[in-house]
């Protein structure tokens, strides 16, 4: 019998954070949408793995800070799942696409904060809500939030903010959607070496140095530490855990 094989789409798969979970989820053998604003090529890359590894696997681009856009994106998404996937429907949406900005609270612009939480909350709000028809019973949506949403560091009171709510979204939607079958859990990474905020934390050696000492594991995060968490999530084992936040950061900040 030719079994259903479960799809995940992936926001920000092309690189950092995003682009571990693609290949982790891949590997779990679940088939894969990514998307990615700009690194079309990054993206693809991505793509090609996957599909070297034997499961399914697009690349679509997508501005999820772009709310305007996402009823042609849902359209596109439609004509590729017919047509590349034989199926309907997704199982799996995880909302990582996301931006760093550091600014002090006193010197926060309104256009820092809107850009903030047009990518982390806005985006995130509006494109599960247009994506929900295309969700299947049993699935499930990962938020992805932030270290900073629990603890702070200074210069992210707006990013820490829209991480928050994001949590509180992610418990309203376990209530909300619960009785379709479909799970919400928010994953917080620690901080992570990658390019996020330009690769501060990997590049500057103060700061790397200051969130090694801050973490118990004595070592700043990889992106390889987080993409297994989120496709555990994605998987038959994680069904009964819903409405979580779970932080993934070595023991930051304890
Ligand atoms: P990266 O900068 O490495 O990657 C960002 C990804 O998001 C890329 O795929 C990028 O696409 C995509 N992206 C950025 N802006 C948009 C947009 N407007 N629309 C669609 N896609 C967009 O970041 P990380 O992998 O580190 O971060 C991923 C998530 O993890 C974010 O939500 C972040 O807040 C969160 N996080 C990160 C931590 C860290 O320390 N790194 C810690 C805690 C949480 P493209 O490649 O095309 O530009």
């Amino acid at each position: 019998m030719d079994i259903q094989r479960k799809i995940a789409l992936i926001t920000g798969g092309s690189r950092g954070l995003g682009k571990d979970m693609a290949l982790k989820t891949a590997a779990k053998g679940l088939d894969i949408i990514l998307t990615y604003r700009s690194k079309k090529e990054e993206a693809e890359k991505v793509v090609a793995i996957i599909k070297e590894n034997g499961q399914h696997a697009v690349a679509l681009q997508l501005n999820t800070a772009k709310v305007s856009g996402f009823k042609s994106f849902k359209t596109t998404l439609q004509e590729i799942l017919e047509s590349e996937y034989n199926a309907e429907k997704i199982d799996f949406l995880v909302n990582n696409a996301g931006i760093g900005i550091n600014e002090p609270f006193a010197e926060t612009s309104e256009e820092t904060f809107d850009r903030l939480m047009n990518i982390h909350l806005k985006g995130v709000f509006f494109l599960t809500q247009t994506l929900l028809p295309f969700l299947n019973e049993n699935g499930g949506i990962v938020n992805i939030s932030s270290g900073l949403a629990r603890f702070t560091m200074p210069g992210y009171s707006a990013y820490g903010a829209m991480k928050g709510a994001v949590e509180s979204l992610t418990r309203y939607q376990a209530k909300e959607l619960g009785k379709f079958g479909i799970r919400a859990n928010a994953v917080a990474p620690g901080a992570i070496e990658t390019d996020f905020g330009g690769g501060l934390v990997r590049d500057n050696d103060k700061v790397n140095n200051q969130v090694k000492q801050a973490i118990s594991l004595n070592r700043v995060g990889q992106a390889d530490d987080i993409g297994g968490v989120v496709a555990f999530l994605c998987t038959e084992d994680a069904k009964w855990i819903n409405a979580q936040r779970i932080e993934v950061s070595g023991g930051q900040n304890i």
